[in-house]
């Protein structure tokens, strides 16, 4: 398969047509961006960090019955996925207070919620991505009821399916952020889980493994991403 033009360029990745017709090759970049692309930098290796694990974690929901946007054994960094139109949508799954949910509801960090949280952010850089909610998303037009039930389903499916994997690697999966596309009639998982769009911690110790230790400058950031990769058993 060959790369023809860029199409796009996000924060974390360039997207590509190929010579395949409806077959996208995704590069992921070492580049880093945090608290809406304010804070930039590179984090060495990253690249092919989150594309290896973001197809060995969508191997695993594809074997649960999840449908994915992979296509066929990717590459180290410029995996082949389909092309469905992206749902404008982040869909948000915590399952211990984190983030922008304990600055919003006043919980402390690391609070275990009674049972997982579902939310949504709008895509849409130029606003931050701002919290959003069914209605809204319906009455934008951004998304129909049924597309937001399929999307909640497999979410927390996502969740179940991660969250019991990650136990195992020692890493609690504190919350982590979906994209979805449309693809022939249904919707499919796309873009891409990694430490760049989850919250790992040490089950044990409650070190951070992800992304939050180059947003709060906590160090030690590369060797995070690649505890995580080896943790669950990529090289
Ligand atoms: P962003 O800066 O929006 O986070 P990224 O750099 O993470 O963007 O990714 C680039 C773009 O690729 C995003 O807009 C994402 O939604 C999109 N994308 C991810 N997977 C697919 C796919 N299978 N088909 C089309 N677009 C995709
Ligand atoms: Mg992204």
């Amino acid at each position: 398969m060959e790369k023809r033009e860029m199409l796009y360029e996000g924060k974390a990745k360039r997207v590509y047509s190929t010579d395949v017709e409806d077959v996208l090759i995704v590069d992921y970049k070492d580049d880093a961006t945090a608290f809406n692309g304010l804070k930039k930098g590179t984090i060495i290796g990253k690249g092919v960090i989150n594309n290896r694990m973001s197809n060995y974690m969508f191997k695993k929901f594809e074997a649960a019955g999840i449908p994915t946007h992979l296509v066929e054994e990717p590459s180290d960094r410029a995996p082949p996925v389909r092309t469905p139109k992206i749902v404008p949508l982040q869909a948000l799954t915590r399952n211990v207070a984190g983030g922008r949910s304990t600055t919003k509801l006043g919980i402390a960090e690391g609070t275990k919620l009674l049972q997982p949280t579902l939310e949504f952010s709008y895509k849409n850089d130029a606003l931050g991505d701002p919290f959003i909610n069914d209605s809204y998303a319906l009455a934008l037009g951004l998304a129909t009821q049924e597309e937001l039930d399929r999307i909640a389903e497999l979410a927390y499916k996502v969740n179940e399916v991660a969250k019991a994997y990650f136990l195992e690697c020692g890493i609690d999966l504190i919350d982590f952020k979906l994209e979805f596309g449309r693809y022939q009639g249904q919707i499919i998982l796309a873009d891409e889980m990694s430490p760049d769009t989850c919250r790992l911690w040490d089950s044990k110790t409650h070190e951070k493994l992800d992304k939050d230790r180059f947003r709060r400058d906590m160090g030690n950031v590369e060797d995070a991403y690649h505890e995580v990769f080896h943790r669950i058993g990529l090289e």
